[in-house]
């Protein structure tokens, strides 16, 4: 039986996490998964119980979970909450917590969803890509300095830095992906100028001789940048650093053309973690009205990743498509002529569609 810990949040967190347990317990039906469920608190709705974001039984029972679905947490109600306490620590509570040192980042563009991507149809369809961050090295976890004065001139700095043992991870982990993907690498880094990406460009091509079915390219990051936005299509798989990857998976998100859509997943040495990329949403939280695909696909990865049931995964994402090619829309996405969906029907056209 795999275990699956469910931590909606706070704001939408419940209903879109509610909305993707239905359309796992669905796939488990048919594929016969043997998926059990825990609930636990995190986040605003934690501190209101327990006094913490974080309580210590979520973080035991993520990391004694085969997978983690995460809704979101955050909201104006807790703006006054000491730092330390916010809503959003959890976030960074479970990132060390299950060492979360990858984070993957899919981009897919539907073809019923062509003419929402600000990029021309002609170049956006057929975009099908992932980008894989590292995410617990880099420059945001360098040595830093908030202020000195050296001859009579305040400075400040941060350190970037990264050794082989993170890259050799982080690049198998990238590898594997492009494996079960299109076979195709794209390691990102500022080789031309930077000693970290000298290092990271090393050990990657080293790391690449284990992997011979795999294609490996390497590209500037501000080349890449341009690249995602003239052909994203080129792309299958993105390796790359903390900073960079953190600017490119939001380019990357924005070319899928609606936040609600996308979903996540966060590898870890303890447990993996699969979330939305968007937040809590308190305008419309309680509305029944969140598009709930992003924490859906989501759980669609949790099947592929943590559980290694591709054919559970696909099977979801092929719901998605059909229920959006069939023209079921969430406000967020709704225009003239389109079927308007509540979270719920949007939930019920997608369950409708698992074969
Ligand atoms: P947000 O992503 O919550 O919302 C931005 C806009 O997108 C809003 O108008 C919202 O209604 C809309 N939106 C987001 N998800 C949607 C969905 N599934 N369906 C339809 N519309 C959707 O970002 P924000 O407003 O900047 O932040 C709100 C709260 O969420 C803050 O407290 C923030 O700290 C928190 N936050 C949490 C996470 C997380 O838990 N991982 C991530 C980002 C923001």
């Amino acid at each position: 039986m795999a275990r699956i810990a469910v931590i909606p949040g706070d704001g939408i967190g419940n209903e879109i996490v509610d909305a993707a347990v239905e359309v796992l317990k669905k796939t488990d039906a048919k594929y016969r998964l043997n998926l059990s469920y825990v609930r636990h608190d995190a986040g605003g709705t934690a501190y209101d119980a327990y006094g913490t974001p974080l309580p210590e039984e979520t973080i035991q029972a993520a990391i004694e979970a085969d997978g983690v679905l995460f809704g979101a947490v955050g909201g104006d109600k807790w703006n006054d909450v000491a730092p330390d306490l916010r809503p959003e620590r959890a976030i960074l509570g479970l990132r060390k917590g299950l060492g979360l040192y990858a984070n993957l980042r899919p981009v897919k563009v539907a073809e019923s969803l062509i003419e929402y991507s600000p990029l021309r149809p002609e170049i956006v369809r057929g975009a099908d890509l992932v980008i894989v961050r590292e995410l617990i090295g880099g420059i945001y976890f360098g040595e830093k300095c908030e202020s000195e004065t050296v001859d009579g001139t305040e400075r400040a700095w941060d350190v970037e830095g990264y050794s082989v043992p993170e890259v050799e991870r982080i690049a198998r982990l990238a590898f594997e992906t492009a494996r079960i993907r299109g076979k195709k690498l794209t390691s990102v880094d500022k080789a031309n100028v930077l000693a970290t990406s000298r290092l990271w460009r090393k050990t990657v091509t080293r790391i690449a001789s284990e992997y011979p079915d795999v294609e490996l390219n390497h590209l500037y990051v501000d080349n890449c940048a341009m690249q995602l936005a003239v052909k994203p299509t080129q792309f299958d798989t993105i390796l790359t650093g903390n900073l960079f990857g953190d600017i490119l998976s939001d380019e990357a998100a924005v070319i899928g053309g609606s936040i609600g859509m996308m979903p996540s997943a966060s590898i870890g040495l303890e447990a993996s973690l699969f979330e939305p990329i968007h937040g809590s949403a308190p305008d419309i939280a309680g509305k029944g009205i969140a598009n709930p695909i992003g924490t859906i696909l989501s759980g669609a990865m949790l099947l592929r990743y943590a559980l290694k049931e591709e054919a559970a995964a696909k099977a979801i994402e092929d719901a998605v498509d059909e229920a959006l090619a069939d023209g079921y829309r969430t406000a967020d996405l709704w225009r003239e002529g389109f079927k308007k969906a509540d979270t719920e029907t949007m939930t019920a056209a997608i369950l409708d569609r698992i074969e």
